[in-house]
């Protein structure tokens, strides 16, 4: 069996320094094999050159609570102000190429090693994924090994074992974890574009052979804040990049 390198990544929200700087890190490791879990777009400057990126790179993607917005096919009332004014900002902006990606994208899909969500299993749109409880609740909705999902913009991970223990815990930058036989996962890679665990650096997984393993890399977020203010979008989305709120 070939070896597949996976990088596994999440909420982009049209950073284009970070994706660059994540998949500049991803070539250099040899990854072959790139899942996005959502959120492609919203937030940031840059919707049409992130699935420009996306698309040219292969990317199996799924759709996220923002990208389904973006195309009419979410709620814009969910959101706060400085969230669904993004998404406006977002609608008008793309685009009919960039509408069409999106709108051929799902919530959830069905890889034949792994199952992508964007929220969890109960909600692939929008449950935020934080708790045991939560956990619990997905795992029991499903019989996959593993699961990736994304939405709450923290690297974590909980793990079922074969007797129903549940833990979770944030998955750390550069120690690998075993992904052990027997065992089943839901992991989230963190977001690339927009960190919220007080490291501004962009997050996203390594996956192989048994083992994932977190990273964080840094990019230009001057740059990326400087086309956020330029594009006149709230200025609080430029300012949280660099507090990775
Ligand atoms: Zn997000």
């Amino acid at each position: 069996m070939l070896a597949v390198r996976v990088a596994v990544m999440s909420d982009v929200h049209s950073n284009l320094e970070a994706l660059d700087a994540v998949l500049g890190v991803a070539d250099d490791l040899g990854c072959d094999r790139l899942l996005v879990l959502g959120d492609l777009v919203g937030y940031g400057a840059d919707p049409d050159a992130v699935i420009a990126r996306l698309v040219e790179r292969n990317a199996i993607a799924i759709a996220g609570n923002h990208d389904l917005a973006a195309i009419g096919r979410f709620d814009a009332t969910w959101f706060n102000e400085v969230a669904s004014s993004a998404i406006a900002w977002t609608t008008e902006t793309i685009t009919a190429d960039t509408r069409a990606f999106l709108t051929g994208l799902e919530p959830r899909r069905d890889e034949p090693d792994a199952l992508l969500v964007h929220g969890s299993v109960r909600d692939p749109v929008a449950e935020y994924m934080l708790t045991l409880e939560d956990a619990r609740v997905s795992f029991e909705l499903g019989d996959f090994a593993i699961a990736f999902f994304g939405h709450t913009h923290l690297p974590s991970i909980f793990r079922i074992d074969e007797r129903g223990r549940i833990d979770g815990r944030i998955l750390p930058e550069g120690s690998p974890i075993e992904i052990q036989p027997g065992a089943r996962f839901m992991l989230n890679p963190g977001s690339v574009g927009q960190p919220r665990d007080r490291d501004p650096r962009a997050a996203f997984l390594v996956w192989e052979d048994g083992r994932v393993l977190g990273h964080r890399v840094a990019y230009p977020i001057e740059k990326t804040a400087a086309k956020i203010n330029a594009a006149g979008l709230p200025r609080w989305l430029a300012d949280r990049l660099s507090l990775g709120e």
